[in-house]
């Protein structure tokens, strides 16, 4: 139910004028295709993959015989579907215990809500979790992390503002040590000057948690702001160069009617979207799952 409030804007920018624009046409025709596409277009679903599927729709259109436009929203539902599902997919890896979750992105993208929300998710599975505040340039980003760790009822790894990010990682790590924690979830510094800069920020961090916990199965989450559309895909593009990301949290769904960059993302970076954030609460972050999501926009 939550999904489905969270992305009621996207449905409307792709389901409802999909309903729309069926119920205008008697038959199917090239037309209906082009009109198709441009609500594909405008819910951000990518150029490249807007074809695609409006080419398979032609082609399942004129094979299967189909002649009544009603079909072609079935036809979209399970284009759109197979489509997800073609894209690596995998879930958030915790199962061993210990796990290390680093969170990298840059600031605004809504980082810090996602860790809370993470970490409210994995405490439910009964998980001891740990949070580290690894953004240290920002007092806000600290003080942040530590109003979600109380919501939560986790601790928080902290150090003062303008300390060495990989300090704070260190320190986490030995704290998650001696607490026999199963998650040790990592915020990263959220600067963005440069791709050096972020490349010498993120890369000490790494090195620490490659030496103090080799043991540890990593995940990298790359959180990206979905109502930002086209940049979104710019910043994962610099963040993939710098970083091995493991997976990407897609916030804000709830926020935008182009929803469909869940899709050009996953697509065009070929990195699984394990996680959708859908609104401000602890409870709104889903895990991703194609057809769920399609089902959600179309039922
Ligand atoms: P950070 O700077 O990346 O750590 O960003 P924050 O976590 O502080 O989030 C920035 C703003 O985005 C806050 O006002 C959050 O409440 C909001 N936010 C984060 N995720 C979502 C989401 O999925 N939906 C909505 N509507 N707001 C979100």
């Amino acid at each position: 139910a939550r999904l489905k409030e969270g992305l009621s804007k996207t449905k409307k920018g792709i389901t409802d004028k999909v309903d729309i624009l069926i119920k205008s046409y008697q038959k199917i025709d090239e037309e209906l295709f082009e009109e198709l596409e441009e609500i594909l277009i405008t819910a951000d679903i990518g150029v490249n993959t807007t074809m695609e599927v409006i080419d398979e729709l032609r082609d399942a259109v004129k094979v299967q015989k189909i002649t009544q436009p009603e079909k072609i929203k079935e036809l979209l539902q399970e284009k759109l579907t197979t489509t997800l599902n073609e894209l690596s997919s995998s879930d958030l890896n915790t199962e061993s215990s210990p796990s290390i979750i680093l969170v990298v992105g840059v600031n605004g993208v809504g980082k810090t809500t996602s860790i809370g929300k993470i970490a409210y998710k994995l405490k439910g599975q009964g998980k001891k979790v740990l949070l580290a505040a690894g953004d240290t340039f920002r007092a806000a980003a600290i003080d942040q992390l530590k109003i979600w760790g109380d919501r939560v009822g986790v601790d928080v790894i902290k150090h003062q503002e303008g300390s060495d990010p990989a300090a704070v990682i260190y320190d986490a790590i030995q704290a998650a040590k001696a607490r026999k924690m199963d998650v040790l979830i990592c915020d990263t510094a959220g600067r963005l000057h440069n791709k050096k800069n972020l490349m010498n920020e993120l890369g000490k961090v790494f090195k620490v948690v490659e030496r103090e916990f080799p043991q540890a199965v990593k995940e990298v989450l790359l959180v990206l702001d979905a109502t930002t559309g086209q940049n979104a895909i710019q910043q994962a593009k610099t963040f993939k160069e710098v970083a091995n990301i493991s997976g990407l949290v897609l916030t804000k769904l709830d926020g935008t009617a182009k929803g469909g960059i869940v899709i050009a993302i996953s697509k065009e970076l070929n990195i699984p979207v394990k996680l959708i954030g859908v609104g401000e609460k602890m409870e709104d972050l889903q895990e991703f799952n194609a057809s769920v999501f399609v089902k959600a926009l179309f039922g």
